[in-house]
């Protein structure tokens, strides 16, 4: 189809109708002075096909416009507020509709409850499955296109069907590029199916379930007997959108709201129409609408909502129970584990006990993440910068409900009211103040304990707090309770008291929410660290207070203790450690015991051939701030970028040295586009801008270490600023180091500070190779990784795999080598 816009008439007469539809290939801003235009971003938000082809895609939104309900009408003529080309396409598709059904009970009508599977599928055999699909000459070999038979990959299969067929659980290290996401789906699979088991698949991100969903278990359904099998995918609640919310907002919406507004309800509301799951993260909107159509565990009514049977949330987590696997993630996974040790186990589905099914099987991915999961999910944290918003918005939405219950309420009580709300406002105010008086002496970034005398004065302050914001909930809870009783007497719907009442229960989730992290702060065990940080969010720095488990083994032990085979797989799971499996430092961070089973898996890559490895042995040693380090570092660096050109990334331990050397390369580098992480930098917009552009060099810090997958001509330079150390005198840390060298703290940092070293180390290099036919040299910048003296410097390079060479040379050989290879055109 060609490039160019139409307008409407033209395209019309050219196409017939339908489809009339405007479309540009690199089009970023489509409809600007095209007023006649179709906005393709917004259909391609709002309504999802999987189609490239634009003939194609065009006609199945036709179709799915189609299917709208014919009353969503009125809701466009209320709202939209684009584009005229936009309009009259919306238009023409809904009225062409033969569903009558009205907008409200048409939300979310796709979302739907899967059936459970009453019995097992007899005949199958886990075991022969795997074999056959994996095996030599496979099933997998003849239907994937370019499959290549991985013995890793059938290994890695083989170890997990056998310990789900008679083990209790496996630590698996499984290298790059073995596929070993299908290697565990599969057996799996078979085995839900054979022995009628739930599995729960657990991954780092949400994004890596969605690839799971939308990817791997596309190819598990189509191999022999999967076709039936039920596979959920279920997110944080925070994740899903708000039946109930989003109906109010729709009822509320007039011509006072921004064009903006209305055209994202819109849109929002199409997609109710359309979506299967009411998962947020399938479109895309600004965080301050999305804030509006989530709700949190405080404010839900839970089975007394009118909209609990549309309720996506609700929806997934019922079919999770149905289904024979959930793919869930870390954190949703290990706050449910906190829940249950909380509050004890329930089935009670009223409570928010429960979040997961019953499962036999857990399959946990990227396991070296888990410990960070463990230790988010266990921690209260405080944060007086967003108390203070939540205390000012508090005061607004109480000054509103005064207003509105006037003409119920005795005046006396209305003026006590305000009085009171405005005295306990200003003296959380001067707690806020008081509190933030405790953390003026960190620096940005720095996070420091808050040790026995400062404790004691922080709890008084916090315990006072804690008295004045039950206070302000007791007085908002009474305030909702008149406004209901004026609407009763009304006896009608006024959207305007409807949207008040929805105000006040959300400002009552958020302070339901502040009391939960006062109370766990105040409570927290001896096993506890009480610490506070000042974290810095583009111009702005806030402090924190966190009290955090130093260890995990009261949540580990007592995590799930029903589920008969736990399964923890990572390529980064092994620390080479005398005398040992080299296991024991996971086994440490999970909080499992020691005869817990292990496996070491290598990696179907050839790294002898794929990798070149570079250590510069003249570069001055590393000293924390040293600025002849960070000088030489940066020219350095300069140096090879100038060689090597785009397909680059270069990682740090900090944002000062990547501020520095940025500062250094940006003065000096004009050929080649920078993209420097900023703090709180969404790391897919940074690796999206240089998947598009080959002269992209990446300076990231620690997200880049991991889960970032650039392969091929995305990256062929991997620099390593420094070892990935984290800053020993950080608190949570420290006491960490302490708790594992029980003998002396030397003991500590060779059982927990050196290994996550390692791990780090072994991430961040994890990176450069992808594919089997990827190559790309590292250059290391500290030298310490080769020093013999250090004890850490043996254990890392014991930990990489025999084949990768390590080069020690001059930071001139280097560049030297660098040049050699580019003219071969190795890199
Ligand atoms: S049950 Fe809770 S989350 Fe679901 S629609 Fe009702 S209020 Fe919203």
């Amino acid at each position: 189809m060609s490039a160019d816009y139409e307008d409407f008439d033209s395209f019309l007469e050219r196409k017939g109708n339908p489809p009339f539809f405007a479309y540009e290939e690199n089009a970023t801003s489509p409809l600007e002075n095209h007023d006649l235009c179709v906005d393709k971003q917004f259909l391609q938000n709002y309504v999802k096909t999987d189609d490239c082809d634009i003939e194609n895609y065009v006609a199945k939104v036709v179709d799915l416009l189609k299917k709208l309900p014919s009353t969503s009408l009125k809701l466009l003529d209320r709202l939209y507020s684009g584009s005229k080309g936009t309009y009259e396409f919306l238009k023409m598709c809904i009225k062409d509709s033969k569903d009558n059904s009205s907008w409200q009970d048409s939300l979310f009508r796709n979302v739907k409850q899967v059936k459970a599977r009453k019995n097992s599928v007899k005949g199958l055999d886990p075991l022969k499955s795997v074999r056959m699909i994996f095996g030599e000459g496979g099933i997998l070999q003849d239907y994937l296109n370019n499959y290549e038979y991985r013995q890793e990959q059938f290994m890695t299969a083989m170890e997990i069907a056998e310990t789900i067929d008679h083990g209790k659980g496996l630590l698996l290290e499984a290298g790059t590029g073995t596929g070993k996401t299908l290697a565990y789906l599969v057996p799996i699979a078979y085995n839900s199916l054979s022995k009628n088991e739930k599995a729960i698949i657990s991954t780092r991100t949400r994004t890596l379930q969605d690839q799971l969903i939308n990817n791997d278990v596309k190819i598990l359904k189509n191999l022999p007997d999967l076709e039936k099998l039920n596979v959920t995918v279920l997110k944080g609640r925070e994740r899903y959108i708000c039946t109930k919310k989003l109906f109010e907002e729709l009822q509320l919406f007039n011509s006072m709201h921004s064009s903006e507004e209305l055209i994202t309800f819109l849109g929002v509301a199409i997609w109710s129409f359309l979506t299967k799951t009411g998962d947020l993260d399938e479109i895309s909107i600004k965080a301050q609408y999305k804030d509006r159509l989530v709700t949190d565990r405080f404010a839900c009514l839970k089975k007394f909502c009118t909209f609990y049977d549309r309720c996506p949330y609700y929806i997934a987590r019922a079919n999770a129970k149905n289904s024979d696997i959930t793919i869930t993630n870390h954190s949703l996974l290990f706050n449910e584990a906190a829940i249950r040790l909380a509050d004890g186990e329930t089935d009670d589905e009223d409570s928010d006990g429960i979040l997961l099914p019953k499962f036999d099987i857990l399959i946990a991915d990227e396991a070296h993440e888990i410990e960070n999961s463990i230790t988010d999910a266990m921690s209260f944290n405080i944060n007086p910068y967003s108390i203070a918003k939540t205390n000012k918005s508090t005061f607004s939405v109480i000054r509103e409900l005064l207003k509105s219950v006037k003409e119920k309420a005795d005046n006396e009580f209305l003026q006590a009211a305000y009085e009171r709300a405005k005295k306990i406002g200003s003296a959380i105010e001067d707690n806020l103040k008081t509190m933030v008086i405790f953390g003026e002496e960190l620096s940005p970034g720095e996070r420091k304990s808050l040790k026995s005398d400062k404790l004691e004065h922080f709890f008084d302050v916090l315990k006072e707090t804690e008295n004045l914001v039950r206070k302000l909930k007791s007085l908002i809870v009474q305030l909702i309770g008149l406004l209901e009783d004026i609407q009763e007497d009304e006896d009608s719907d006024n959207p305007a008291l409807t949207g008040l009442k929805l105000r006040g229960q959300t400002q009552l989730g958020e302070i339901n929410e502040i009391l939960y992290n006062f109370l766990g702060f105040e409570t927290a065990e001896d096993s506890y660290i009480h610490y506070f940080q000042k974290v810095t969010k583009g111009d702005s720095r806030y402090l924190v207070f966190s009290a955090s488990p130093v260890v995990n083994e009261s949540l580990a032990s007592n995590i799930f203790p029903e589920v008969r085979t736990k399964i923890f797989i990572s390529a980064t799971l092994w620390v080479h450690s005398k005398g040992s499996d080299g296991f024991n430092y996971t086994r440490r961070v999970l909080g499992i015991d020691e005869q817990f089973p292990s496996v070491k898996l290598g990696t179907s890559f050839d790294y002898s051939k794929q990798l070149r490895f570079f250590v510069a042995n003249d570069m001055p040693a590393y000293a924390p701030g040293s600025s002849q380090y960070l000088g030489n570092g940066a020219d350095f660096v300069k140096d090879m970028l100038e060689v090597t050109g785009g397909g680059a990334m270069i990682l740090f331990t900090s944002y000062r040295d990547l501020n520095i050397v940025a500062n250094t390369l940006n003065k000096k580098l004009n050929d080649l586009n920078l993209r420097i992480q900023e703090q709180y930098d969404s790391p897919s917009a940074i690796l999206e801008g240089h998947m598009a552009d080959d002269k992209s060099v990446i300076l990231g810090v620690r997200t880049f270490w991991e889960g970032i997958d650039l392969p091929g001509e995305h990256l062929k330079t991997l620099i390593l600023f420094k070892l990935p150390f984290d800053r020993p005198d950080d608190p949570l840390l420290d006491s960490r180091i302490r708790h594992y060298g029980t003998k002396n703290y030397v003991e500590g940092l060779h059982k927990y500070y050196y290994p996550k070293m390692i791990t780090s180390f072994r991430q961040g290099l994890g990176r450069l190779i992808r594919t089997k036919n990827d190559r790309g040299c590292v250059i290391i910048l500290d030298k310490r990784i080769v020093d013999p003296k250090k004890n850490y410097s043996r254990k890392l390079v014991n930990s990489l795999p025999p084949e990768m060479k390590i080069e020690i040379l001059e930071r001139k050989k280097i560049i030297t080598q660098l040049r050699k290879l580019k003219k071969e055109k190795w890199l």
